[in-house]
């Protein structure tokens, strides 16, 4: 069951007052994809994770809360041109804002998921922004490996990561990155379900494969050559 609720909010940013509709919870049904989006209704409520204050512009998870690097780039001329890109959805635009903010922040695991995030809702606007959504997937590829890079984690479990940012590569085509990626993690992984992932992603590597699956079609044994 997903619940929202209006609320009246001050944004962080420029302080002025407006009405913003929160999620209060939801749920899913069905097995998430590789990349992590959950299934419906979870995953319709993608436009309730992001907010934007339509006074100043500035874009957030909750924005009556800003790290104190918000206000200087909200204020700048190419974040407010990002925010009237119409090469992406405007709820991609907000991600894309908002990731922006989370990296000159130094937050890069939150700036990767906005990212993602964006790349959700230009593959939900359909096959006119499939060049939009490759953009913002080498985005969050970028903001991910950055947050690694800085002992940040973006994932728990060990080798998940690797499985996230393989996803990542193979859906716009890029094999040979995705499949260090895929080595990586199984050089590290321990759960069992994590290697089964990782070896489905290697096959679907193989057979050049940059459609988007789900967990439930991971193969319950791993054949030998795939690992
Ligand atoms: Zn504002």
């Amino acid at each position: 069951m997903t619940t929202f609720l209006e609320v009246e909010v001050s944004c962080a940013v420029c302080e002025s007052r407006h009405k913003h509709t929160r999620l209060l919870s939801t749920s899913s049904f069905g097995p998430p994809d590789l990349d992590t989006r959950p299934a419906p209704p979870a995953r319709l409520s993608l436009a309730l994770q992001v907010q934007c204050c339509p006074v100043c512009g500035y874009c957030a998870w909750d924005i009556t809360k800003a790290p104190p690097e918000a206000k200087r780039v909200v204020s700048r001329q190419d974040y407010q041109a990002l925010l009237r890109d119409s090469r992406f959805p405007y709820l991609a635009r907000m991600f894309l804002c908002l990731a922006r903010i989370q990296e000159a922040a130094g937050n890069l695991s939150d700036a990767g998921w906005a990212a993602l995030y964006a790349a959700w809702a230009c593959d939900d606007a359909g096959v006119d922004f499939t060049a939009a959504a490759a953009w913002c997937r080498k985005r969050a590829i970028a903001l991910f490996v950055k947050a690694r890079a800085k002992g940040q984690p973006f994932l728990p479990e060990s080798g998940a990561e690797e499985a996230l940012l393989a996803d990542l590569y193979r859906r716009i085509g890029r094999f040979d990155e995705a499949e260090k990626e895929i080595q990586r993690g199984l050089e590290r992984v321990s759960s069992d379900l994590l290697r089964r992932l990782l070896a489905f992603q290697r096959r679907l590597c193989r057979a050049r494969d940059i459609e988007i699956h789900r967990m439930d079609e991971v193969p319950e044994v791993i054949p030998e050559d795939d690992v």
